[in-house]
């Protein structure tokens, strides 16, 4: 198993932002802004675009609820959306809080904040995503 499909099975820990049966959303471990969210399906897939139409029509719809709840946790100019998948094969949307475009850039320096911090993020984009 990789190693998002063990993050979604609870084997590997990761900062909680929503969950449902079939996808998981999480901190990315060293995020471009606060906020930074990873969404993923549970079943393990490597290329985001193998998916069946219907299970990616379920996961965009996913995503969105969980753009909502950053959106209502970091207030932002709007939650931005990147698919890369250049480091881990298994299929992922970057969701991330945008105050410019400039919050988009993957080769800014990513940070790397307290895991107090951290848990505090992810547990906010939680209640907000509960509600
Ligand atoms: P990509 O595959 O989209 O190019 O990049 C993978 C992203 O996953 C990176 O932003 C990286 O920081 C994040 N990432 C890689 N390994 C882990 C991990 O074990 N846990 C978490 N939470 N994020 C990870």
């Amino acid at each position: 198993m990789g190693i998002f499909a063990k993050i979604a099975a609870g084997e590997i820990p990761s900062y909680k932002c929503a969950e449902n049966d079939e996808f998981y959303a999480f901190l990315d471990i060293n995020p471009l802004v606060k906020g930074h969210t990873l969404v993923i399906p549970r079943r393990e897939v490597d290329y985001i675009f193998d998916m069946e139409d219907d299970e990616l029509a379920r996961f965009e719809v996913f995503a969105k609820k969980v753009a909502v709840a950053i959106k209502a946790a970091f207030p932002c100019v709007k939650v931005g959306q990147a698919v890369l998948g250049l480091e881990v094969p298994h299929a992922h949307i970057h969701l991330i809080p945008m105050q410019s475009e400039k919050d988009m850039n993957f080769a800014n320096p990513k940070l790397s904040l307290p895991a107090e911090e951290m848990q505090a993020i992810a547990d906010k984009i939680y209640k907000e995503f509960s509600k």
